[in-house]
């Protein structure tokens, strides 16, 4: 694989939903692949299944690309990208050319028309299994004159176009998997040309592999074994070879395929441990809950799935691309991450970026075996990144994911809050999201505030004497009567507090405070919460803690 003369890759998503991160390795490697060597990557959408394409997915797959910097040559022009002379680059647009190539093979003999209905064949099926045998296509259709299928076809019945196999093994070499042969009995003549008038899967992706000039295919390994069909079709035709190379799939920890039936699965086990018989409100019809609930084949589209995960607080395992992005991942951490699924630049190198990856890239170090996704290891590569930047480029890089994902958060910040949330933030941020998930508190209206019942929360509030409610019933004046609240300032009040009133122990009037204004014991540095919520806010919210748990003490005294 190391020609370095004119090297073309392609990426040759289905956009039938989401790009999942396989999709995306696959993407990485072939761009890797071809850039490294002044090639180029061209980006194709297969949009023959009708039936599970829509535009919105090209799109999505689009954006996730550009996010991940993953920028095709030629392709479907998107945001400045794209374009080139090969187009297009739209399976869907390129009937004409597919068709061109088909009655080719058909006028040389190499592929024929069959009539057959869905019925027929799987009753032919049936009988085989029946009979111990394995199915094969028993070309009834090649009994049929001429006279005969040109009747039909004028008469428009349905038809689909099979290819002719020349019935001899086929060998395919493969830069990661090796070689195999996959035995004439396996491969009967399948179909290239549906009856819908769309070419399949195998027809196309040969025949623009050919021209787009492809010189690499690299891809899943799901498709391994198509490629002997792709080989047929490529001498049927008189097309030259690429090379090969499939890549391992990306699992998870205990061997399963990483897929989206994970969400699935979390969000089933969630609803059992909560006792869940009904939706929350404004999250799943009632129709569709049921048969879901009653069917463990069934999966809630993703939006639905989202918000109920949204309402009972679960957090689903992230699949897609795009997962990744909302729950605040870094691009060139998933980049630098995914590239690690499966292949090693070698000498103990873990962290390098997409430049790394285009010079070093060598599909000679992909590995055979599935690649295990280490979700413990790619949080700790992302919170190394955000460790790593600048107060200023991780405030943009929150700002932008704020802007994206969480705008009414931005709006009741505003920009100086927001400054002091990320400056706050970033020490303790595992991840681009964290600020805005683990600070809910912000966004709540003052009397909708509760406080947790933990047992952290009561040993703050209601332990010793004098206890964190008396704590904050003394020091309350004192920050009433006064009127700026910097952090410094509200800092410069409280610890001479602490000095006087808890022989200085901070925590003993800082935690208080905390519970106060969060309703828990987790938030950023107290003093910045306090500055960030704002005055108003932050008295208000001391002021109903310390009547409640004085209620609670008189309640219940210790
Ligand atoms: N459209 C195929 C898929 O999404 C790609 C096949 C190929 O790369 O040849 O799996």
């Amino acid at each position: 694989m190391n020609d370095p003369a004119a090297i073309v890759t392609r990426f040759a998503p289905s956009p039938s939903g989401h790009l999942h991160v396989g999709g995306a390795r696959t993407a990485l490697f072939c761009w890797a692949f071809a850039k490294g060597r002044s090639g180029r990557f061209v980006l194709r959408i297969e949009d023959t299944d009708q039936k599970r394409s829509s535009d919105a997915a090209s799109i999505g797959f689009a954006k996730d690309l550009h996010w991940l910097g993953i920028l095709w040559d030629e392709g479907p022009i998107w945001q400045g990208t794209g374009g080139g002379a090969h187009g297009p680059y739209f399976q869907s647009e390129r009937l004409d050319i597919y068709n061109a190539h088909l009655q080719r093979l058909i006028d040389a003999g190499h592929a024929y028309y069959a009539f057959e209905t869905a019925a027929e064949l799987d009753a032919k099926r049936k009988a085989a299994t029946a009979g111990g045998r394995a199915y094969r296509y028993d070309r009834a259709a090649l009994q049929l004159s001429a006279a005969q299928v040109q009747e039909k076809l004028s008469a428009g019945t349905p038809a689909v176009i099979r290819l002719k196999c020349p019935g001899h093994d086929v060998t395919i070499r493969d830069e990661v998997l090796g070689e195999a042969t996959i035995p004439a009995t396996e491969i009967d003549d399948f179909v290239i040309r549906k009856a819908d008038g769309f070419p399949t899967y195998h027809f196309a992706v040969v025949v623009d592999d050919q021209l787009m000039q492809v010189t690499h295919v690299l891809r899943a390994q799901e498709h391994f074994t198509n490629t002997a069909r792709h080989m047929l079709l490529q001498d049927a035709l008189g097309f030259r070879r690429p090379a090969y190379a499939h890549l391992p799939i990306i699992c998870n920890p205990d061997g399963s395929k990483m897929s989206k039936r994970d969400k699935d699965k979390a969000l089933r086990k969630a609803v059992a441990e909560r006792g869940l018989s009904a939706p929350p409100a404004a999250t799943v019809d009632a129709t569709v809950w049921n048969a879901w609930l009653g069917d463990k084949n069934i999966q809630l589209e993703l939006d639905a799935a989202q918000r109920l995960a949204d309402a009972i607080g679960v957090t689903l395992p992230e699949i897609n691309v795009d997962d990744f992005k909302r729950s605040g991942y870094l691009p060139e951490v998933i980049v630098n991450f995914l590239a690690l699924n499966g292949w090693s630049p070698g000498n103990d190198i873990e962290k390098f970026d997409l430049e790394f990856l285009r010079t070093h890239f060598d599909p000679r170090r992909v590995v055979k075996t599935p690649a295990k996704f280490d979700r413990v290891k790619l949080m700790s590569f992302n919170c190394d990144a955000i460790t790593g930047m600048t107060p200023e480029e991780f405030e943009r890089r929150a700002a932008a994911h704020g802007n994206m994902y969480h705008p009414d958060f931005m709006a009741r910040l505003g920009p100086a809050g927001f400054t002091m949330l990320a400056r706050a933030s970033q020490e303790r941020s595992k991840t681009l999201d964290d600020m805005f998930r683990g600070n809910r508190f912000l966004l709540l209206a003052d009397d909708e505030l509760c406080w947790e019942t933990s047992k952290q929360v009561q040993k703050a509030m209601l332990d010793g004497s004098p206890c964190g409610a008396d704590h904050l019933e003394s020091l309350l004046p004192i920050l009433e009567a006064h009127s700026s609240w910097t952090a410094t300032d509200l800092e410069a009040l409280v610890k001479p507090f602490a000095d006087a009133h808890s022989g200085g122990q901070l925590g003993k009037v800082a935690q208080p405070l905390r519970v106060a204004v969060t309703g828990g014991t987790v938030s950023p540095p107290i003093f910045d919460t306090l500055a960030i919520l704002g005055r108003e806010s932050s008295l208000a919210r001391i002021r109903r803690c310390t009547a409640h748990f004085k209620t609670l003490r008189a309640a219940s005294p210790r």
